[in-house]
């Protein structure tokens, strides 16, 4: 981790209460079919895999059976590229949860976007980074894409009252750029809801040979097997880093550690508040914790996406500052010019997402409270490793290279 510095302390923050049983998101796949080939992504694309209704209901079943769920992620694949998407979103609805449709947007339109909103769509998250050789935006870097994340923000913006999240892959390259997007976040802050970003991995066979059972598995045809000499080892707290460099007083709230790594950040959340010019401060983590307390006390779930027009309450927010010192803090740099108190304060979310780490002895490292976790033949599984589960049944196992020549060795002695 060459330039790397600092590493945060997990215990200064708050550990998110989501779990196997009670979270705040799952995970739908409708299709595995798609119309980009991102080079991030962890699913085949599939032509002719759109699930039935029936099979996507079977689903839906499975993972309201095993989990609380407050929004359930439409995801795949591209799932705009199923013809029944409305009856979809409809369904996922009536099931009492949050439709979030997770597209890279090309095949969205004005009047899609209308029907899917009297389907009772909650929110979007477009996934947009140039590593995805869209049409059009070949050669575009992660800057001049804003131009066309602003074009999906006005859309939803104009339809209203539906939350506006975009996810980014980053890459080695792309790592830098990360603070001109969240400049660009805040310059539309007011229908901009959430900005995640997902550090890239694959599968890393420098370290670790992958077994089924006894059978040493060749990844080289595996879709997330590493074949660019991009790093796979970007930590949450080295974007931290980076982004401090422009926001100096860039500060999360809350996290979910990794499952074999107590104070690695897989999740790490940030709530940030702000006008359309700047940012006075962020949330801090008895705020958080008070948050999705609340939410679930009053709901019997935590909170996952707000309504829009919630995140342009940020002067109630402030309320929270009572018990919060970084929101009285933010409070009162907010009020310092008292003629700012005629500017909408708004709050928007920050998430980095550290994906599986493999450890040098062969551990791996999931987010301890998977919210993006899938089903699969009726059962929960992760859904960053599927392709496992369709090709072996299972997900493999890592070993340190070699490990049979260590073994061979330990026979000898
Ligand atoms: S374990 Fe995989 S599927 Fe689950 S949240 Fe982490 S990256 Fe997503």
């Amino acid at each position: 981790m060459e330039g790397f510095m600092n590493r945060l302390n997990h215990l200064e923050y708050y550990r998110l209460p989501w779990n196997l049983a009670d979270n705040i998101i799952s995970w739908l796949e409708p299709t595995a079919k798609c119309n980009l080939s991102c080079l991030g992504c962890y699913r085949k694309n599939e032509v002719n895999s759109h699930k039935t209704l029936h099979e996507i209901k079977e689903e839906l079943n499975v993972l309201m059976h095993y989990r609380k769920t407050d929004s359930v992620s439409i995801a795949g694949g591209e799932p705009l590229l199923h013809p029944q998407i409305t009856e979809i979103v409809k369904m996922v609805a009536d099931f009492g949860c949050k439709p979030i449709v997770n597209t890279n947007g090309i095949a969205l339109t004005k009047e899609l976007l209308h029907d899917l909103k009297k389907a009772g769509v909650f929110g979007f998250t477009f996934h947009i980074d140039s590593k995805q050789n869209r049409p059009g935006w070949k050669d575009a870097d992660e800057v001049e894409l804003n131009e066309l994340r602003y074009k999906f923000a006005r859309m939803l913006a104009d339809e209203g009252g539906i939350s506006c999240s975009f996810n980014a892959t980053i890459y080695e390259d792309t790592l830098k750029d990360v603070p001109d997007l969240l400049k660009w976040a805040n310059k539309h802050i007011d229908i901009v809801n959430v900005m995640v970003f997902i550090l890239y991995r694959a599968v890393n066979n420098d370290i670790v040979d992958y077994y089924l059972g006894p059978k040493k598995i060749d990844m080289s045809t595996l879709v997330y097997n590493e074949d660019v000499p991009d790093r796979t080892d970007i930590i949450a707290d080295e974007l931290v880093e980076v982004i401090r460099k422009t926001y100096p007083d860039f500060n999360p709230c809350a996290y979910l550690n990794g499952s074999e790594q107590a104070d690695s950040f897989k999740w790490l959340l940030t709530g940030r508040v702000g006008t359309k010019d700047r940012i006075f401060g962020y949330m801090g983590s008895k705020a958080m914790e008070i948050v999705q307390g609340a939410h679930h006390l009053y709901t019997g779930k935590y909170l996952s996406y707000t309504r829009p027009k919630m995140n342009g309450k940020g002067r109630s927010m402030m309320l929270l500052g009572l018990i919060d010192k970084k929101l009285r803090r933010t409070f009162f740099r907010y009020i310092k010019n008292p003629f700012r108190i005629f500017k909408k304060l708004y709050l928007q979310t920050v998430m980095i997402i550290q994906p599986v780490d493999t450890l040098e002895d062969g551990r791996q490292s999931m987010c301890d409270g998977c919210p993006d976790i899938t089903v699969w033949n009726g059962k929960l599984v992760y859904s960053c490793r599927m392709e496992e589960q369709l090709r072996y049944g299972h997900n493999l196992k890592t070993y340190p290279k070699d490990i049979a020549k260590q073994l061979e060795l330990l026979e000898d002695k």
